[in-house]
């Protein structure tokens, strides 16, 4: 059945790396509208990182992941180069 199949595939957080079940981890659109689906692939985050996201000041992010190229390398090469930005950030300080 397609449900079930669609809750038991896992999917990796784009923030932490964990590998859930995708019926765990939240749809992720860095395009904003989620709704629209067309030509897109969703990115997921886990429900912790997912609450972070919310609190985190999230201005200058998209623009951000954008920079960064966020889904056009593999998952390892951004979250390392996401982890460098974040670095430098807290070094500079707010
Ligand atoms: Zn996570």
């Amino acid at each position: 059945m397609r449900f079930s199949r669609w809750r038991t595939e896992m999917v990796t957080c784009i923030a932490c790396g964990n590998r859930l079940s995708r019926a765990d981890l939240r749809e992720y659109d860095k395009y904003g509208n989620r709704w629209d689906r067309e030509g897109k692939s969703f990115e997921y985050l886990c429900k912790p990182c997912d609450r972070d996201r919310c609190r985190a000041d999230r201005a200058g992010l998209e623009d951000q992941l954008i920079a960064l190229e966020a889904g056009e390398h593999s998952q390892e090469t951004f979250l390392r180069r996401y982890q460098c930005v974040l670095e430098r950030k807290r070094l500079e300080g707010p």
